[in-house]
């Protein structure tokens, strides 16, 4: 008997159990847990990242864990603290995945790039003082 068809016997005999047992479930698998919500966002990541650009438009990193969207002209908090006010957060790229933004006014970096670009925009006369470069390629996840 598959786990799908076990689920579904459980459902049948347990009507009103189901979510207390996949409650009780998660509370005694948290590895499987978070390894199974972070190859979901990876695979989102993957999907959303296609559409807006698959590596960091400064370094070339195509690794998509450190992946992010920068909003080019700034605006990139005002932007997430409007989707809380509408009660859908979540990252940027998440809003194109669902198809509730464009990509307009968007490109990708990478985390330490987007970083960077930050130091850089809110303070000009650092511009140039850093460099990211890679010392070891990591190996393209995905
Ligand atoms: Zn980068």
């Amino acid at each position: 008997m598959s786990a799908s068809e076990r689920n579904a016997r459980f459902r049948e005999r347990h009507p009103n159990n189901s979510a207390v047992y996949s409650r009780r479930w998660r509370e005694k698998n948290p590895e499987k847990v978070r390894a199974a919500n972070l190859a979901r966002t990876l695979e989102e990541k993957r999907r959303a990242f296609a559409i807006i650009g698959s590596r960091c438009v400064r370094c070339g990193c195509d690794d998509v864990r450190p992946l992010e969207t920068n909003h080019v002209d700034g605006g990139g908090s005002a932007e997430a603290r409007e989707r809380i006010a509408r009660g859908v957060g979540g990252p940027t790229w998440h809003a194109v995945l669902r198809g509730e933004r464009t990509t307009d006014g968007l490109n990708t970096l990478c985390r330490l790039c987007n970083a960077l670009e930050y130091v850089e925009r809110r303070f000009p006369d650092l511009k140039g003082a850093w460099r990211i470069e890679w010392l070891v390629r990591p190996s393209v996840v995905g």
